[in-house]
């Protein structure tokens, strides 16, 4: 037997503990109406894990809990135990017997035991489904709902259906898969709508990459022309660099030896001061004068001589007129000599009175005396001779003057060589300076370019040390110029760069490309779903084929039993749902003999429970149900049709433990043991094992 005892405490009318023990495959519960027949098969069904308070007949959980107004009692709590053989393995569950157990309080709160151990509601469903025990199948069947499989939808019969041919599983792995790939759809138009969203950012950040890439390529390419360009640059400024210098501080003190020894010198021959030269001089100057006035009176004393020979001529002869002018002649060269310009004018004075006197005299005869002559003859002569005295005197001062201005020559070229030494010396330092200073402006300004061009000067020195970059031609430099030039032009229009840009982009891309795998990912997702949807259909089709091919054997065989004749299946449908979509559902065609009668409805009440029975015998008997639960199906039937539902019970193999509550004498000489229920004065259930007759005696 699979359910081999109930265990009820405090259910609904069982107060305390009773317990239903299945001996055997049939067993029948009867008892008078409202004893609690029922209940038990409610106490089944809650254990199970029912839920819903209709299919247990009450209006909230505390319903379930015993209580009686005449013993003034109300139970705390409820509890029923099910207690299953499990050697044949059916629950997925190591043990040979399996309890399950449920249990509610006043508080309504439920608990559920596996085995006495605490454990979840979804745990019971779950093994009860493997089982073939599912609440929604056919396994127990309420009074009054044997028929419900005949009046539902074909969409419904096909979930009815499948759940009871233990279809549901993979029907909720369908639906499962249905609702993954539905949500994965719905992911990946999100993410493709994301991905969509960042496109444009995308591509505008790689445009602005390119041209970075290109402005870094154009850098690099710049970069290696300008070190070719200021390589050569530095080449042609390092050969202006005087390569021997000058030894600034020797030339110094050689200046300033050499301007000592122009100092002295000088001052040696009097450029400064020299107190000798000046004695000479006014030495020469008063002789001179004094010389003049000799003349002077020289003159004078020829003019008186002249007039006193001319008194004595009467006449001026032309002889006399041209000694006259001759004498004038040797007058004025003497005046050559003469630097005073008064003492000239003096002179010339003197010169115009002599030629009046003379012009005078040749002009108006006069008297002279002799005596006079001779005078003046003896006064010329200490003239003449005190002249030449004094002209010889001169001359020596003179010569002693040449002779000084002709060491004072020497020594001043001396000096004028040594000042032109030093000035050449100065030169020399200063050409060397402006050179020097000149390298280190073009030193200066190279340095500048360089920076401009972001090198470092010591970092470039460094690497022209070591450079093995080829010296070019003026002409070649030039054009790697305007090359730079034209680098540099280049990188202005590509404009500024934005190191941002590129990190924005790999975050960007990096988000991109993440998406990209989503999407692959949900591709990939989808597909696996909905080739396992497919591959779940064509399982969920082809068992559900062959089933309602086995069940529709004996739905066929059971019906021509009860109907004598005639046919019955199940066939498959389409069918429109009210939201318009497409479903298989499974539709009943039945044919009674000798009436052409095709159709359910025009059937009688009596009928549809039979064709209902017919269908459940074949659904049980097809999936090897281990239980089957039936309250009162047989109610409908008259006498004849009870007969005939009693010979199907009988002929049923006993694979399937069957519990029915009957008030049907047939149904009840069918089975194997009964239970009678009572209520007992205290309007408690009662369960006792009754015999055949007594059962009879009990249900009637
Ligand atoms: P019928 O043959 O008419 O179908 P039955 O034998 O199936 O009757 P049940 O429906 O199983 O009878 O039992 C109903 C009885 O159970 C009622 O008398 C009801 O008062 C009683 N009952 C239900 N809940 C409780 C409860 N919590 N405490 C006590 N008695 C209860």
């Amino acid at each position: 037997m699979f359910l081999k005892q109930i265990v009820l405490k405090n259910f609904k009318s069982f107060s305390g503990k009773n317990v239903l023990d299945f001996p055997v495959f049939f067993t029948a519960i009867v008892g008078p109406n409202g004893s609690g027949k029922s209940n038990v098969v409610d106490a089944i069904r809650w254990a199970l894990g029912e839920q819903s308070f209709k299919n247990l007949r009450i209006s909230r959980g505390s319903d379930l809990i015993f209580s009686s107004n005449k013993k003034n009692f109300s139970a705390g709590f409820t509890e029923v135990e099910l207690i299953f053989d499990n050697k044949q393995g059916l629950f997925p569950l190591e043990f040979s017997e399996v309890c399950i157990t449920r249990r509610i309080d006043r508080e309504e709160n439920n608990s559920y035991f596996l085995n006495h151990q605490p454990c979840r509601l979804k745990d019971i469903i779950e093994i009860s489904a493997t089982a073939k025990l599912g609440l929604k199948g056919f396994s127990i069947i309420n009074q009054g709902s044997v028929d419900h499989i005949l009046r539902v939808s074909a969409q419904e019969r096909r979930i009815m259906l499948e759940e009871d041919l233990g279809l549901k599983n993979l029907g909720i792995k369908k639906e499962e898969a249905k609702r993954k790939l539905e949500s994965t759809l719905i992911n990946l138009d999100k993410i493709q709508a994301l991905r969509q969203e960042i496109l444009p950012h995308l591509r505008s950040l790689k445009r602005q990459v390119n041209r970075w890439e290109k402005i870094e390529k154009i850098k690099t390419e710049l970069s290696l022309l300008e070190n070719k360009y200021f390589i050569n640059l530095y080449n042609r400024l390092l050969k202006e660099r005087n390569t021997s210098p000058l030894d600034f501080n020797a030339i110094k003190n050689k200046i300033e030896n050499l301007e000592k020894e122009i100092q002295e010198q000088s001052k040696v021959i009097g450029l400064i001061d020299n107190q000798e030269d000046k004695d000479l001089e006014t030495e020469i100057r008063n002789l001179t004068k004094e010389i003049i006035d000799l003349q002077n009176q020289r003159s004078v004393l020829l003019r008186d001589l002249g007039r006193q020979e001319a008194v004595s001529d009467k006449q001026v002869s032309g002889q006399d007129f041209e000694k006259k002018l001759h004498s004038l002649k040797e007058e004025l060269k003497s005046w050559l000599s003469l630097f005073d310009l008064e003492k000239i004018k003096e002179k010339i004075n003197y010169l115009i009175e002599d030629l009046n006197s003379f012009l005078d005299f040749s002009d108006k005869p006069q008297e002279i005396e002799n005596t006079k002559i001779q005078k003046i003859q003896f006064e010329l002569e200490k003239i003449e001779k005190e002249l030449r005295n004094q002209n010889e005197q001169l001359n020596k001062l003179q010569e002693q003057q040449n002779e000084q201005s002709l060491e004072f020559r020497k020594k001043f070229q001396e000096i004028e060589l040594k000042r032109t030494e030093k000035e050449r010396l100065y030169r020399e330092m200063q050409r060397e300076e402006i050179l020097n200073e000149k390298f280190e402006l073009h030193l200066e300004d190279f340095k500048r370019r360089l920076k401009e061009s972001n090198f470092e000067f010591d970092d470039f020195e460094k690497n022209y040390q070591n450079t093995q970059e080829e010296m070019i031609t003026d002409e070649a430099l030039n054009i790697l110029e305007r090359k730079i030039w034209k680098g540099k032009q280049e990188l202005i229009e590509a404009g500024a760069e934005d190191e941002n840009i590129i990190a924005e982009y790999h975050e960007v891309s990096e988000r991109y490309n993440f998406l990209n795998q989503q999407i692959n990912d949900l591709n990939k997702g989808t597909e696996d779903l909905q080739s396992l949807i497919k591959e779940l259909e064509k399982q969920i089709e082809e068992k559900f084929n062959e089933a309602i091919k086995e069940i529709n054997e004996q739905f066929n065989h059971y019906f021509r039993l009860i109907f004598n004749g005639g046919a019955a299946k199940l066939v498959q449908k389409r069918e429109q749902t009210d939201n318009g979509n497409l479903n298989w559902g499974i539709d009943i065609k039945i044919n009674i003999p000798k009436t052409q009668l095709k159709s359910l409805e025009i059937l009688s009440g009596g009928e549809k429970t039979l064709v209902a029975i017919c269908l459940l015998f074949a659904l049980v008997k097809q999936s090897k149900a281990p239980l089957l639960v039936v309250d009162e199906i047989d109610a409908a039937l008259d006498e004849e049709n009870s007969r005939r539902f009693a010979e199907i019970l009988k002929a049923l193999n006993q694979k399937t433990q069957f519990i029915i509550i009957t008030h049907n004498r047939m149904t009840m000489s069918a089975v194997q043991a009964i239970y009678g229920v009572t209520l007992t004065a205290d309007d408690c259930s009662q369960l006792f094992s009754l015999k055949l007759e007594e059962a009879k005696a009990l249900a009637e």
